[in-house]
């Protein structure tokens, strides 16, 4: 989306911010377009322009209009029948209907393109002849569609990034023992059909509903288990009908309870999503009769620990858990214990801290004081009287900063904050530019989405900051760390090829 948006608007040396999802806003075939703005250093004025909600490749959706661009009917037609010949070539109905006849079929006649990641039907085997085919597909293999369809890791878009069986495991029962009896899984494949295999038991009664932007998992299942979704812009594809079934879904029967567990790509704008499930919150409680449901959808949005303000400042009811979600894909991030990196995933939740029950048996405890379970490296510091580490690390307290730190860092006199300690001194980064801080290109920039206001708002940042001393400057500069490990983590492929040359 963003670094999409920011090649189509040709950005240069600015800055860009989403402003959000407006009514009447264009459509490209991932749904209604996103208000962003472009700003360039020294001009007060940013243009606004639409672009992808869900793509921040412009190879994957390369839709561009100036805000105040005048667009003729020749080519709002023309838009429309491109937007019409962009939606995946079956409809979800036609999938469910193939889906019926491929498990009649013996399993010698069940195959698997792997090319174009289909069910195929023996009357096309031909079409797919110079193909590779997965033989021989299994109940067991349908069951699980996360692992049969390759994971979308090289494409900026929807980059899949697969719960490890724990983690999954984890969270469902972590929301059985909670009292869940139904999951809206937004993102969330692998969990979806973990409810869905288990559901064949008898004494299991959890449902799940998946909304995702991945049509291939149409060819797993009902319009009933699977809304073909778009989470930046709370768009579904599948118009009304689909809308229906989410809303039906959320409606809780008796003590049906329901909760939201979301694991967006984090390139993500935050703000978007934060917009989308504000959506999806009011869609449930508006199930309720006359809305008088006085509390918000329960939800776990899976996120890494550094937007942790980012997410508050959208949900000041959430809280940050510090369980370490992990990952089968992704390579750099998996269980620590076993002396692999630590992965940066957390759960945030508007559910009370004290009753998300962590597992002792990773080392995970109970603070009395805190009433939350933490990590077992995470210390209850007494002077901050709170549980501090955000990384699982042990934290250390500074009674200069007067905050605890990492423990990696010391304080430095010069500098006037604690910082790692080949630090450089007072060194002077160039800016972000969009919100001005030291540490990081405007490509990684941690706010890249913000409101309108807090846009304004950043522009008198930029400008203050050209004014700070030195030193203060510097202070911004030990930021540095944060953002490069997100950057890395942004689920932008790791495959350096591109860099915005412009940054
Ligand atoms: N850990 C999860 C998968 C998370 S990867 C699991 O194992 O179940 C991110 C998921 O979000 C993918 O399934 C991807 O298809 C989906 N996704 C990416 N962009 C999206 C968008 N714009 N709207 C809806 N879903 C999206
Ligand atoms: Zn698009
Ligand atoms: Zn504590
Ligand atoms: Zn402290
Ligand atoms: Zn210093």
């Amino acid at each position: 989306m963003a670094a999409g948006a920011e090649g189509a608007a040709g950005a240069g040396s600015g800055g860009l911010a989403v402003l959000g999802a407006v009514p009447g806003a264009p459509c490209c075939p991932h749904g209604p377009a996103l208000l962003f703005v472009k700003t360039s250093q020294g001009k007060e004025e940013g243009r606004r322009f639409y672009a992808c909600s869900a793509c921040r490749d412009r190879k994957d959706c390369k839709f561009f209009q100036w805000e105040d661009e005048k667009v003729s009917q020749a080519r709002l037609a023309a838009r429309e029948e491109y937007n019409r010949s962009h939606q995946p070539p079956c409809t979800h109905r036609q999938n469910v209907e193939r889906y019926k006849n491929f498990v009649l079929l013996p399993l010698s006649k069940r195959r698997f393109c792997q090319e174009c990641q289909q069910l195929l039907l023996p009357d096309e085997w031909e079409k797919h002849s110079s193909h590779q085919f997965l033989y021989d597909i299994s109940t067991a293999q349908l069951r699980s569609p996360s692992q049969l369809l390759y994971p979308l890791e090289n494409k900026k878009t929807n980059a899949q990034y697969l719960f490890a069986d724990r983690s999954c495991q984890f969270l469902l029962d972590l929301i059985i023992s909670l009292g869940f009896r139904r999951v809206l899984s937004v993102g969330t494949p692998r969990l979806h059909e973990m409810i869905q295999s288990k559901a064949l038991q008898e004494d299991f009664r959890v449902r799940s509903l998946l909304l995702d932007i991945d049509f291939r998992y149409s060819q797993f299942y009902t319009e009933d288990e699977f809304c073909h979704y778009n989470m930046f812009n709370h768009y579904f594809f599948g118009g009304e009908a689909a809308h229906e079934t989410c809303r039906k879904f959320l409606h809780e029967e008796k003590d049906e309870r329901v909760i939201m567990v979301a694991d967006p790509p984090f390139g993500g704008l935050v703000e978007a999503l934060a917009s989308s499930f504000k959506k999806l919150m009011a869609m449930w409680k508006d199930t309720e009769k006359g809305g008088n449901k006085n509390q918000e959808m329960p939800m776990f949005w899976i996120f890494p620990y550094f937007f942790e303000s980012r997410i508050l400042e959208f949900f000041p009811s959430f809280s940050m858990m510090d369980y370490q979600v992990d990952y089968d894909n992704h390579a750099l991030y998996k269980h620590g214990k076993t002396g692999r990196r630590q992965s940066p995933v957390r759960i945030f939740t508007n559910l009370s801290p004290g009753v998300i029950v962590l597992p002792a048996e990773e080392g995970y405890r109970f603070c009395a004081i805190c009433q939350r379970y933490v990590s077992s490296g995470n210390h209850h510091c007494e002077i901050c009287n709170s549980c501090t580490s955000k990384d699982g690390r042990r934290w250390k307290h500074c009674v200069l900063c007067k905050k605890c730190v990492k423990p990696s860092w010391f304080h430095c006199n010069k500098c006037n904050c604690c910082a790692l300690e080949n630090h450089t001194c007072e060194k002077i980064d160039v800016g972000c530019f969009v919100c001005g801080k030291a540490g990081h290109k405007r490509s990684s920039c941690p706010s890249l989405s913000c409101t309108r206001a807090s846009h304004q708002a950043g522009k008198g940042r930029r400008q203050k900051q050209k004014t700070l001393k030195p030193l203060k400057r510097a202070k911004l500069g030990v930021c540095k760390r944060w953002a490069t490990k997100r950057t890395i983590f942004s689920r932008r492929k790791m495959k350096k090829k591109k860099k915005d040359k412009t940054t």
